[in-house]
């Protein structure tokens, strides 16, 4: 089976033969931790980890990176607004961000380095530009990159001029287009570090370069996959390209995958979540499984249109696999149906495919449905079933909960207690035949919100 990707360099999808049989190399732009993240967080976490499952999926061992940028101008507006120390606010983000992650089943990428513990690669590859002739340093104490030593420069994103760059333009830049590789400290209360370059802190572009040498370091390319965020295209990842280029000498990546950006629809935004683009607040709202699948329902490579109707829309699909998973509650597993399994990896193969993967799943469960009704005796045709579902968990990162806590989503502890205890009530006065008080009792528990089922296995419950 072969794996496709479309490289955002040549936009041509391309078959993926990676550097190293043995072992793929992947490293994507994490978050700058000042705030919370983001629905845009969601959707670049959620698209490269399909491609890290896709990936092991084709059977190949991964090494995947993903950085966290915990030094930067943003990072420094906020402390002095907020009166925390670097490391206070940065883990304080750190801990936010990786709970959102969680809890969209986006798995942790095998290294996640931090840029602060990382400064001194840093000061090393700037010094090697330096001695290339690649970098400068002005009066201040700051250095420079040269870009017209880079005669490739632009040749990965087919830009070069960045505007809002060009309008804070330093008088002693040798090239307008020349970027910040280290801000030496101006006085003791910014943060800085010790370094062969003296006291200061790293440029934003560095970091990548130097990490991905670090951790990664191929012969030919630094990795065999470059990731983030469309918005990271240029100048970003052109600056982190001329980098390893001039220092390294050798390309940083082999192919570069670019996730397009998440649009808030205002006017179809609810109540509920008002314009927040926060996950935090959708995560209140929705389970992290629900907007994992709605944020991967739509292409990577594509602009999502984040809108509360086309959210429901997207959840009623996944119910329907839950469904049917809770219609098979109990039941063991065997091994995944062999054409299910081809059919889903052909179509993350083709470049992650979801659109022909999800109809795939909306067919498996129809003909799942239909089959269980037509032969609802078949243990064997159940566990292929269940096992199917912890395929399509395994691929794509949905489908792996226990159906039962799927529909419980939004009931707190307390309300959870609450329903379970009137539950066993209305068991009671049925054994007792006191079917007034068990109709009674049910009422009651509708009122809050749910519905009941008895099943042979008891009575089960779910948000109504
Ligand atoms: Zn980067």
């Amino acid at each position: 089976m072969k794996l496709f990707l479309t490289d955002s360099r040549t936009k041509q999808k391309t078959e993926f033969i990676p550097q190293n049989k043995e072992e793929v190399t992947m490293y994507v732009c994490g978050p700058t931790v000042y705030d919370d993240a983001h629905l845009g967080h969601g959707r670049s976490s959620i698209a490269f980890d399909l491609l890290y499952r896709t990936l092991k999926a084709f059977g190949y061992k991964v090494k995947y990176v993903k950085n966290i940028t915990d030094v930067d101008d943003k990072i420094l507006k906020k402390m002095k607004e907020t009166g925390q120390t670097l490391k206070e606010l940065t883990e304080f983000y750190i801990d936010r961000y990786n709970k959102d992650m969680k809890a969209l089943n986006v798995l942790d990428s095998d290294i996640s380095p931090k840029a602060t513990e990382n400064i001194n690669q840093m000061a090393d590859l700037i010094q090697d530009l330096i001695d290339k002739g690649s970098a400068y340093q002005i009066s201040n104490g700051d250095v420079y990159f040269n870009v017209s030593t880079d005669e490739a420069y632009g040749s990965l994103s087919k830009q070069t001029q960045d505007d809002v760059q060009n309008r804070i333009t330093n008088s002693e830049k040798k090239d307008s287009r020349d970027f910040v590789l280290w801000k030496a400290e101006e006085n003791k209360e910014e943060v800085g570090f010790d370094s062969t370059l003296g006291r200061g802190r790293p440029g934003w572009h560095i970091e990548c370069s130097a990490m991905v040498n670090e951790f990664l370091g191929g012969d030919e390319f630094l990795c065999d996959i470059h990731g983030g965020g469309e918005d990271l295209f240029f100048p970003h990842h052109e600056n982190e390209a001329t980098q390893c280029r001039c220092g390294y000498g050798k390309e940083i990546s082999k192919y570069w995958l670019h996730n397009g950006f998440v649009k808030i629809d205002g006017e179809k935004m609810s109540k509920s979540l008002g314009n927040s683009f926060f996950l935090k607040d959708a995560l209140k709202v929705y389970g992290g499984e629900v907007i994992r699948f709605f944020l991967m329902n739509v292409h990577y490579r594509n602009d999502f249109n984040f809108n509360e109707e086309d959210l429901l829309a997207s959840k009623k699909r996944l119910d329907r696999l839950y469904r049917l998973k809770k219609s098979l509650y109990g039941v063991g597993t065997s091994a995944v149906n062999k054409k299910f399994k081809e059919d889903l990896l052909n179509a993350m193969g083709d470049d992650l495919n979801i659109s022909v993967a999800l109809s795939n799943i909306d067919n498996f469960v129809t003909s799942s449905n239909e089959k269980i009704n037509e032969d609802s005796k078949n243990k064997g045709l159940k566990k292929e079933i269940i096992s199917n579902i912890n395929f399509i968990e395994l691929l794509l990162g949905v489908g792996g909960m226990d159906s039962y806590e799927y529909f419980q989503f939004g009931i707190d502890k307390e309300e959870k207690e609450k329903i379970e205890d009137l539950i066993i009530k209305r068991s009671e006065a049925k054994k007792n035949k006191n079917f007034e008080k068990a109709d009674k009792i049910r009422e009651e528990i509708s009122k809050i919100g749910v519905t009941i089922m008895d099943t042979p296995n008891g009575t089960v419950w779910e948000k109504a």
